[in-house]
């Protein structure tokens, strides 16, 4: 994503609800209030930071502090809405990112349980994600608060948001609840892309 003017655009969501995964009013918020903040704090801290003009992927590989956390989280937020639709491609639907998943994680329900364990067991805020290393190979990581895997060196392809705020008006404390609610809301063709 690029700056036009100098300043970053609020992504618009493409569906009010998915099921009983994520609700109206938790996106109503989600969306419309905290990646609103998020986009507004990048926009005010942009200006006199020397990364100006840049992409918001070099913008979070290159900044620190209050610009890194809100740069990160319009991040990971615009990745977070763009890959859940109501109307999916299913994962068997992309056999060649299916295959990936199978090589690197041994089945496809080995993968799911092994994502939703990494999201269920990270301590506080932050973000799970599958991503893909420098060799291709496809690997889970647990980041915290505004952390994305770009700053590791890796291609982000999937994420689930852990923030409390994702999920709480809809499923409370039930944090392992809302993870395996959302994968039939994964579209897998957006997912595959980002590789
Ligand atoms: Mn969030």
């Amino acid at each position: 994503m690029m700056p036009i003017n100098g300043q970053f655009e609020m992504m618009s969501l493409s569906y009010a609800e998915l099921g009983s995964a994520i609700s109206g009013q938790t996106l109503s918020f989600h969306h419309g209030k905290h990646l609103k903040a998020y986009v507004d704090n990048l926009n005010k801290a942009l200006p006199g930071s020397g990364l100006e003009g840049l992409s918001l992927q070099e913008v979070v590989k290159r900044a620190e502090g209050g610009l890194f956390n809100n740069a990160g989280q319009v991040l990971n937020h615009t990745l977070y809405f763009q890959q859940f639709s109501p109307n999916v491609t299913a994962l068997d639907a992309v056999p060649e990112f299916r295959d990936l998943i199978v090589r690197d994680f041994g089945s496809v329900e080995a993968f799911r349980t092994a994502f939703e364990q990494q999201g269920a067991t990270l301590f506080g805020s932050g973000w799970v994600w599958l991503s893909a290393d420098k060799e291709g190979k496809l690997v889970i990581t647990q980041q915290k608060n505004a952390e994305n895997p770009v700053t590791m060196g890796l291609t982000p392809l999937l994420t689930f948001d852990v923030w409390e705020h994702a999920y709480y008006l809809d499923h409370q404390n039930r944090r392992a609840e809302y993870l395996s609610a959302l994968w039939p809301y994964v579209d897998w063709r957006v997912v595959a892309d980002r590789l």
